[in-house]
């Protein structure tokens, strides 16, 4: 096949034959080109296409033989495009869109085989079954769990390094599948967030953060310890998203000291609205930390845009921190720069007692991990934090 970008064709000459491999598709520039595909009974007319129009791009998508012929009924000018752009977009996109494509192919080529009096490839719907159906079924089972109380929250605590006591807690939720049992928020927030299904998962959250903040403060323990929620980029662009907070908040007579948000850097912020978002959460008393530094899109491009109270610092970082003394350096320097803005820090994934007494010489504020405590119900976690504070729980 001519490698050019732009191809001539004869009229009655052939541009590719049923059976040849998929190497190019073409964006038909002008002329007329006739598609026939063999039959029965010779040779059927597939379509007849025009300017404006691909072909032989069916193939190139699931790489598989030509089905069909393509002849110029006139003069054509086409414009090839080389399999590797069209792979390229497919490998970038939504593997739910990508698996309605992949469906609607097969779907095609099992009517042309079945005109030509073929037989079509039976596949077994479930062998390698494609990304975007997985999620799909992940999907519809995540829209029935939240009809059905299928989720659950769990608080993990935070301690404040220089006293040792629990200063609050972060949210973290959990969905226990019907039939696969518990699945990560790792997996599952990332589909929630690529749907709409993202709002109602945070709403649940909120909910239970509420009820638990409530049930905290009836235990009469003095101060209220924080609960901390992750909001997704999807979530802060709700219009009344602190509003609405303020307001379940004052409803049920809570502090706004008592929400954390936490908002970790993606391609998906809008980073202009974020830190408006932010601005107003703060103005009314609701800090805002922001999470996973260190990692991902974390940088400084547009950290000086975000009004942050709290950097949140990955647990890779705590990985190095005993052994590295660069990344005690590092660790050092994050202290500095976050006090300098008014902020403290919090590294996350402390598993022991090595690792916090760094954090201690560092003047880390607050430490999460295992050595602190494991996500826990939330039950558990409100009489763990009573009997910390030499207190026996209160039945709410
Ligand atoms: P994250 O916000 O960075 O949460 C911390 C994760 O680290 C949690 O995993 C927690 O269980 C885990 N972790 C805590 N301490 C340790 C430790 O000492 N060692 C190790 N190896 N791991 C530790 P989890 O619960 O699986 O959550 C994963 C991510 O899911 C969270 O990362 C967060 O981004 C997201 N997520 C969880 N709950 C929610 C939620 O309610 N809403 C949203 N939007 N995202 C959530
Ligand atoms: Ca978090
Ligand atoms: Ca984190």
């Amino acid at each position: 096949m001519n490698r050019e970008v732009t191809h001539r064709l004869k009229a009655c000459e052939v541009l590719f034959n049923e059976g040849d491999p998929p190497t190019t598709a073409f964006l038909l520039e002008s002329g007329r080109l006739r598609i026939t595909a063999r039959s029965d009974d010779g040779e059927r007319v597939l379509a007849e296409i025009g300017p404006g129009e691909l072909v032989g791009e069916m193939a190139v998508i699931d790489q598989s033989p030509r089905t069909a012929t393509a002849t110029a009924i006139s003069d054509c000018l086409l414009l090839a495009i080389d399999a590797a752009q069209i792979s390229e977009r497919l490998s970038n996109t939504d593997p739910i869109v990508r698996a309605l494509l992949e469906g609607q192919l097969r779907r095609y080529r099992a009517t042309l085989a079945a005109i030509q009096g073929t037989q079509g490839e039976s596949e077994n719907p479930y062998q390698n079954e494609p990304l975007g159906i997985h999620k799909i079924r992940l999907e519809s089972a995540l829209r029935e769990s939240l009809r059905n109380d299928g989720l659950d929250l769990r608080l993990q605590p935070l301690m404040d390094v220089l006293t040792g006591g629990i200063a609050g807690f972060e949210a973290l939720v959990r969905w226990h599948h019907p039939e696969r049992g518990p699945i990560s928020p790792a997996e599952f927030i990332t589909l929630a967030e690529e749907t709409s299904l993202i709002e109602p998962v945070g709403d649940y959250v909120l909910r239970r953060t509420l009820d638990a903040l409530v049930d905290l403060r009836q235990q009469g323990l003095g101060t209220l310890p924080f609960i901390a929620i992750n909001v997704s980029a999807r979530q802060m662009s709700r219009a009344n998203l602190v509003e609405q907070l303020l307001e379940d908040l004052s409803e049920r007579d809570l502090p706004s000291s008592a929400i954390k948000l936490e908002i970790t850097e993606s391609q998906q912020l809008d980073y202009a609205q974020v830190a408006a978002v932010m601005k107003l959460a703060q103005g009314n008393g609701i800090r805002v930390a922001l999470d996973d530094f260190g990692t991902g899109y974390s940088n400084l491009q547009h950290m000086h845009l975000l009004p942050f109270n709290t950097l949140k610092v990955d647990q890779s970082l705590a990985r190095g921190m005993v052994d590295n003394a660069r990344t005690r350096v590092l660790l050092g320097s994050i202290v500095e720069m976050a006090s300098n803005l008014d902020a403290d820090v919090v590294v996350e994934g402390i598993e022991t007692e090595a690792e916090l007494d760094v954090l201690r010489q560092l003047g880390v504020h607050y430490a999460q991990g295992w050595l602190v405590g494991r996500p826990e119900p939330v039950s558990e976690a409100i009489r763990h934090y009573c009997e910390s504070l030499g207190r026996t729980a209160r039945q709410s």
